[in-house]
């Protein structure tokens, strides 16, 4: 004969007149107390010793798997009850950290039955010679029960009862109720691994200036823990909320944005999320936020829940807008940058044309300006720069773009504006211009400008680059024709 060994089925608890009541009400005492509190290890240990003596056992215990592979299985003994002080073992050297070799067909199949899940009954005296066999009278345990422990659907260790006394026939009843004790212990170690989760999340929390978030796929019920995203400062029971209200703290523009991909996450298989958004915490301003998380799934591989982080990310949005800033800005002027221009100029043609609307570009150059330098000194030139930029900035509506292209020339370009409108606004610009000289320690310093002007009609089909050679070909004209004055 071999080992018995078996799921709980149907038929287990069918006979009232075995009925191990009991047994049954010291695992239904243990159920509250370890989920009441009275957990891991102390609970644990009161119960092995409870179940021991009231099942006349020699001795209880509990192995952790500490590593598995194919050839070796490295376990420790983590907690024992023992009848008698002889039969105690745990603690010995032969029982810490111990390494077993899978190394015949007989323990490998014992580890495969534990890892699917099932129990197994033995009585040395009746087992066929083996592996098995020798080392029960090793370890002199005439029967034994084990009963794997399984966290988050995984073959955590085993839960055992060893009689070194009789030859204990087990009864499916109480096998039934000794799989719910070990299902009760598997909580216990659950609870306190959650409650160290639990310290590590807030440790890294305090440091980090984060939230963690997960989303219920069935109730869609959010629940944040408290960091800088404090969704109801008042003290409430439960930490979740129905989603729609986060997404009443959301940005409007990222609301779809943020329910298409919670939506995408409670649909697809594997998906990450990963993105930035807008929330505000109850009065306060909006904070930009990036998001992160990953889908869950139960046996059946639906996904049934959606958790991650939230960071603060406004130092990274205020170096990024800075970035962006500095690579479109003229840093002398403040004016957009050449870069910035050639973005803007093949965006505003392309509105001009589906609007059907003109527009015009202004192509501006300082006069001799290269005597204003050669005269006063090239940081008396960057004054004028800035003055000028000034000036036109003034004249210029909400619409228009300014942009220093290069040097001492400028160019702008006049949205709506058709070529004898942008005429006479480009020959504003020069009279005022002309008419305010830079004033620098009492020192004035006239300049004047000249001007290039482009237009493209309202049904014209001119590109950017079309328009800059034509707008520089008139300014090329305008210095031949004596500088100071407008072409088109
Ligand atoms: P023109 O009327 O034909 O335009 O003559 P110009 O002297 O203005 O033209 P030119 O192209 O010969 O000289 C432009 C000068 O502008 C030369 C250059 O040193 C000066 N310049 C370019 N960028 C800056 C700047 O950022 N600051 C200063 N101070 N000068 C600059
Ligand atoms: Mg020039
Ligand atoms: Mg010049």
């Amino acid at each position: 004969m071999s080992i018995a060994s078996g799921f709980i089925s149907r038929h287990t608890i069918s006979d009232p007149r075995n009925s191990r009541a009991d047994l049954f009400s010291v695992i239904a005492k243990y159920s509250e107390k370890l989920t009441a509190g009275e957990g891991w290890p102390d609970g644990v240990d009161n119960l092995l010793k409870e179940l021991g003596e009231l099942l006349g056992v020699s001795r209880v215990w509990i192995f952790q798997i500490m590593k598995l592979t194919d050839t070796h299985i490295v376990q420790d003994y983590i907690f024992e009850w023992s009848a008698k002080p002889e039969y105690r073992q745990i603690g010995m050297s032969r029982f810490r950290m111990f390494t077993n070799r899978i190394g015949n067909d007989e323990y490998r199949n014992l580890l495969e039955s534990r890892k699917r899940g099932e129990w197994q009954a033995v009585q040395a005296s009746k087992l066929d010679s083996g592996f098995l066999k020798e080392d029960q009278i090793k370890q002199g345990i005439k029967s034994m029960l084990t009963v794997p422990l399984f966290i988050e659907n995984q073959w955590w260790g085993t839960l055992g009862f060893d009689d070194c006394e009789r030859e204990y026939d087990w009864g499916m009843e109480e096998i039934s109720l000794l799989r719910i004790a070990a299902t009760v212990i598997s909580n216990a170690i659950l609870n306190n691994k959650l409650k160290a989760k639990k310290e590590q999340f807030a440790t890294l929390q305090s440091i980090s200036d984060g939230s963690l978030w997960s989303l219920d796929l069935n109730s869609w019920h959010i629940s944040i823990t408290s960091g800088f995203l404090d969704i109801d400062q008042t003290p409430r029971q439960s930490d979740e909320f129905p989603l729609r209200d986060v997404l009443k703290m959301t940005h409007p523009e990222d609301r779809k944005f943020l329910l298409d991909s919670f939506r995408q996450g409670a649909k697809s298989g594997r998906y990450r999320i990963r993105y930035d958004t807008r929330i505000k915490a109850g009065e306060g301003q909006y904070r930009w936020v990036e998001v992160i998380g990953n889908a869950h799934f139960d046996t059946n591989g639906l996904p049934t829940l959606l958790a991650g982080i939230a960071i603060d990310i406004i130092d990274r949005k205020k170096e990024e807008e800075k970035l962006r800033e500095a690579a479109s800005v003229d840093p002398l002027t403040g004016v957009m940058n050449r870069r910035a221009f050639a973005t803007r100029m093949e965006g505003l043609i392309r509105e001009a044309r589906d609007n059907s609307q003109p527009l015009s570009l202004l192509m501006i150059d300082i006069d001799h300006f290269k005597v204003v330098n050669d005269r006063w000194g090239h940081h008396v030139g960057d004054q004028v720069l800035i003055h000028m930029t000034a000036i036109i900035n003034k004249m210029l509506r909400k619409k228009d773009f300014f942009a220093r292209y290069g040097g001492e020339e400028f160019v702008v370009i006049l949205p709506g504006v058709d070529k004898e409108l942008s005429l006479q606004i480009g020959d504003r610009i020069r009279q005022s211009v002309a008419v305010s000289p830079c004033v620098l320690d009492e020192r004035e310093v006239a300049f004047t400008i000249s001007l290039g002007c482009a237009s493209r009609n309202r049904n014209e089909d001119t590109s950017a680059k079309g328009l800059m050679l034509a707008a520089d070909a008139a300014l090329y004209q305008a210095k031949k024709n004596g500088r100071n004055q407008i072409c088109c």
